[in-house]
C-alpha cells in the first residue's frame, strides 16, 4: 500500500496560513492592506497587548455584499484579478485571495461590512475556520474585521510568539510602513486603547517620516527624483550625517506596497560610499512607480519580495538619482551644539518618539550629525577616568590653561559632583589622545598665523580668527588635489611620468574594454595604454602624482570603477570619475603622520580650493566651531 497521501483540508488551510500569518503584524498587514485596496480614505487600527488579544481595523472603503461575504474568507477567492494574465497587471496591494481565509483559519474573527448603497450591513463570525451563519449589523459604510486570539488553535505557534511589547514594536514598524506608503489616508493607530498615531491625510511623506523618525531627520532630508524610461522615482533620502547602525530606515515602495530588495539596499550603500563610516547605513525613504507589467510581486506570499524585469536599469537608477542629489546640495556638516544638560534646561528636550515600539528616542538620533554627542553625550561626563599613568598628569601644557572656568553658581552642583569624581583638569590633560602631536604650529598663512596641531594622525585642528576647525587630513588632501587636477586638466597640463619600458597588463575582456574605451580621456590625465592583442593592455605613461601606484593596480582600479559606474562614458564624466578616484590615491591616509612643514602645506593651501568644505566624494573636510559656540557649550555665555 501505498504511503503517501493527500493531506486533509484543514492541514492544507493551516499549512497556507503558516506562510501569511507569521505574528499580529502580519493580520496588521493584510488588513490595512486589504482597507486600501478597498478604497478607504480613513483607516483605525487598534490593537491589545501586541496584537495577539486583538487586531481590530475599521475602513470606510466600499464594503462588500452579502453574498461575497463568506466569499471573502474562502481560500483562493479575490476580486481583484480574474484570470492569469492580470497578475501581470496587479494595481492592488492584494490578489492571491489568501489571506482572510488564513487569518480566519487561526483565530476567532468577527467582520462587519456594509456597502453604502445597502440599508443594513452583514456580520459573519469564523472561528478557527468554522463559519456562523450571517446577521444583520448597523454601522457606517465600510468594513470592521476584528481578529481575536490569535493562533489560540494552534497553541505551539502562539508559544514562538514574542512579548507583548516586542510583538506592539512589530504592528507599529508594520503600521508606519503602510502610513508612509499612503500618506493621503487618515490613519490611526490605538494599542490598548491609548491614541499612538492620529495621522490626518498629508500629500507628501516627510510630515509622517517627522513623526515616525523626528523632526531632526525630516528636516534634514534630501528630496529625490527622476524619470528613466517607464519608471518614476521619488522621494527623501537622509543626510549622510543621519546614519543607522542598520538598513531598518530604508523604506522602499514600489507601487505603494513596502518592498526589501537586496540589490536596492546595495544601490543605496553605493550611493553613499565614502560619506559614511563604515557599518553605518544610510537612511531613506523612496517610492519607485514601475508599469505592473514590469515587476513580479507574486514571489512570495507576504509579497516583501519582488522581482523586476530591467532590475539593473532600477539599481542604476536608484544609483545616480542619489549621487546626483548629493553633487546639487550642500553636505557641509555644521556642528550642531549638543543639548549640554550644564546648560540647558531639560524641558528642551524632544519628547520620545513613540515610533516602532521603543520607549526611549532612538539611540542613533542622539548621535547625528554632531561631533561632541558622539563621543561626549553629556558634555564633560564622558572623559575617560584617569587612568593613564604615562603622560604628563600635574604639568598642563599652555593650551590647557584656556579650560573654562568653573561654572556660575547656578550649575555650581552638578560640576563640583563631576569634579568630585573625576577631577577634570588632571583627566583632561592625561588623556593622550588630547595631546598635542607632533606640536603646536605657526602656520604663516594668508596673512593670518594659524596654530595647528595633529590629532590622531587623522585631523588637524587649527585656531581660526572666530573660533577652531577640525580637518580631516585625507578628505581636505583630496580636495585639495582633485581642484589642482582639474584645473591643470583644464590646461593641458598633467604631468605624466612616462615608463622606461611600457609594461603590459593582463585585464579580462571587460576590463580592457572598459579603460580602452576611455583611453583618450585617460591620455588627458597622463595614463597613456593602448591594445596589445588579446585582452593585455599596454601602458607608457602613468599620471605623475601616483608614482605608488603600480600601472597594473591603476588599471585594474580604474577598470572596476568604470564597470561599476552609472555614469555615461563621456569624456567629462570620466574625467571626474578618473579625477576623483587618482585624488583620493594621491592623498594622504589617516593614521599618517604629518610632519610639521607638510601640516603648514595642507592648510596653507586649504585657501586655494573654493569648495575646502567636502572632498570629492561630498565627504565634509572640516567641522567649524566658533569660539561662541564653545563659549556657550562651556557655559561662559
Ligand atoms: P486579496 O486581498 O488578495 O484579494 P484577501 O483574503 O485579503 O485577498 O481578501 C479577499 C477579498 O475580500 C478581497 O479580494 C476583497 O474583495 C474582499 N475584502 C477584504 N477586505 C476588504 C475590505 N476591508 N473592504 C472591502 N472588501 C474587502
Ligand atoms: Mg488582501
Amino acid at each position: 500500500m501505498g504511503i503517501i497521501k493527500q493531506l486533509p483540508a484543514s492541514v492544507i488551510n493551516q499549512i497556507a496560513a503558516g506562510e501569511v500569518v507569521e505574528r499580529p503584524a502580519s493580520v496588521v498587514k493584510e488588513l490595512l492592506e486589504n482597507a486600501i485596496d478597498a478604497g478607504a480614505t480613513r483607516v483605525d487600527l487598534s490593537v491589545e497587548r501586541g496584537g495577539k488579544d486583538l487586531v481590530r481595523v475599521a475602513d470606510n472603503g466600499k464594503g462588500m455584499s452579502r453574498d461575497d461575504l463568506p466569499m471573502a474568507f474562502t481560500p483562493h477567492a479575490t476580486s481583484k484579478l480574474v484570470e492569469a494574465d492580470d497578475l501581470f497587471r496587479i494595481r492592488t496591494l492584494g490578489f492571491r485571495g489568501e489571506a482572510l481565509a488564513a487569518i480566519a483559519e487561526v483565530s476567532k474573527l468577527r467582520c462587519q461590512t456594509r456597502q453604502v448603497e445597502d440599508d443594513t450591513g452583514s456580520e459573519l463570525t469564523i472561528e478557527a475556520g468554522v463559519a456562523s451563519p450571517i446577521k444583520d449589523c448597523g454601522g457606517p459604510p465600510g468594513t470592521v474585521i476584528e481578529v481575536r486570539n490569535l493562533f489560540f488553535n494552534t497553541p505551539v505557534r502562539r508559544t514562538f510568539l514574542k512579548s507583548d511589547s516586542t510583538e506592539a514594536g512589530h504592528v507599529a514598524e508594520m503600521f508606519a510602513r503602510i502610513a508612509l506608503a499612503h500618506p493621503t489616508v487618515h490613519m490611526t493607530y490605538r494599542s490598548s486603547n491609548k491614541v499612538v498615531h492620529d495621522l490626518h491625510p498629508v500629500t507628501g511623506i516627510k510630515e509622517r517620516i517627522a513623526i515616525f523618525f523626528g523632526r531632526e531627520l525630516a528636516d534634514s532630508l534630501l528630496w529625490v527624483e527622476s524619470r528613466v524610461e517607464t519608471t518614476s522615482l521619488w522621494g527623501y533620502v537622509g543626510h549622510p550625517s543621519q546614519s543607522r547602525s542598520n538598513n531598518k530606515s530604508q523604506f522602499l515602495f514600489v507601487g505603494g506596497r513596502y518592498v526589501r530588495d537586496r540589490s536596492l539596499g546595495h544601490a543605496l550603500s553605493e550611493a553613499y560610499r565614502g560619506l559614511l563610516m563604515v557599518g553605518r547605513q544610510p537612511v531613506a525613504f523612496v517610492h519607485l512607480e514601475i508599469p505592473p507589467e514590469e515587476v513580479d510581486v507574486n514571489v512570495h506570499p507576504t509579497k516583501i519580495e519582488v522581482r523586476f524585469r530591467d532590475g539593473h536599469r532600477i539599481y542604476s537608477q536608484l544609483l545616480s538619482t542619489v549621487r546626483q542629489a548629493f553633487l546639487s546640495s550642500d553636505l557641509h556638516s555644521r556642528l550642531q551644539a549638543p543639548h549640554n544638560p550644564l546648560v540647558d534646561e531639560p524641558a528642551n528636550e524632544p519628547p520620545p518618539q513613540a515610533a516602532f515600539g521603543l520607549t526611549s528616542p532612538d539611540p542613533d538620533r542622539q548621535a547625528v550629525g554632531s561631533w561632541f554627542t558622539t563621543s561626549k553625550p553629556t558634555g564633560f561626563q564622558s572623559f575617560p577616568s584617569p587612568g593613564y599613568a604615562g603622560g604628563p598628569a600635574t604639568s598642563a601644557p599652555a593650551w590647557a590653561s584656556n579650560l573654562p572656568e568653573p561654572p556660575t553658581p547656578s550649575r555650581q552642583v552638578a560640576f563640583n559632583e563631576f569634579q568630585d569624581e573625576h577631577e577634570v583638569k588632571a583627566t583632561v590633560v592625561a588623556n593622550p589622545s588630547l595631546l598635542p602631536s607632533p606640536r603646536a604650529i605657526e602656520l604663516p598663512g594668508r596673512g593670518v598665523t594659524l596654530k595647528a596641531i595633529q590629532v590622531h594622525e587623522t585631523y588637524l585642528v587649527a585656531e581660526t580668527a572666530d573660533g577652531m576647525v577640525v580637518i580631516d587630513q585625507h578628505a581636505l588632501h583630496e580636495r585639495i588635489l582633485y581642484e589642482e587636477l582639474k584645473a591643470r586638466v583644464g590646461q593641458g597640463g598633467v604631468e605624466s611620468q612616462r615608463l622606461l619600458v611600457p609594461e603590459p597588463v593582463d585585464l579580462s575582456a571587460p576590463e580592457a574594454a572598459a579603460v580602452l574605451e576611455r583611453r583618450d580621456v585617460l591620455a588627458r590625465l597622463g595614463l597613456e595604454i593602448e591594445p596589445f592583442g588579446g585582452d593585455t593592455v599596454l601602458v607608457s605613461s602613468t599620471p605623475a602624482m601616483l608614482r605608488g601606484v603600480t600601472p597594473e593596480q591603476l588599471l585594474r582600479d580604474l577598470a572596476d570603477h568604470f564597470r561599476s559606474s552609472v555614469l555615461p562614458p563621456t569624456a567629462d564624466a570620466v574625467l571626474e570619475d578618473v579625477l576623483n578616484m587618482v585624488a583620493c590615491k594621491a592623498a594622504v591616509k589617516a593614521n599618517q603622520r604629518l610632519a610639521p612643514e607638510e601640516i603648514a602645506s595642507l592648510l596653507d593651501r586649504r585657501h586655494l580650493v573654493s569648495d575646502s568644505h567636502h572632498c570629492p566624494h561630498g565627504r565634509p573636510t572640516a567641522l567649524v566651531f566658533t569660539k561662541a559656540e564653545l563659549e556657550k557649550q562651556f557655559g561662559r555665555i
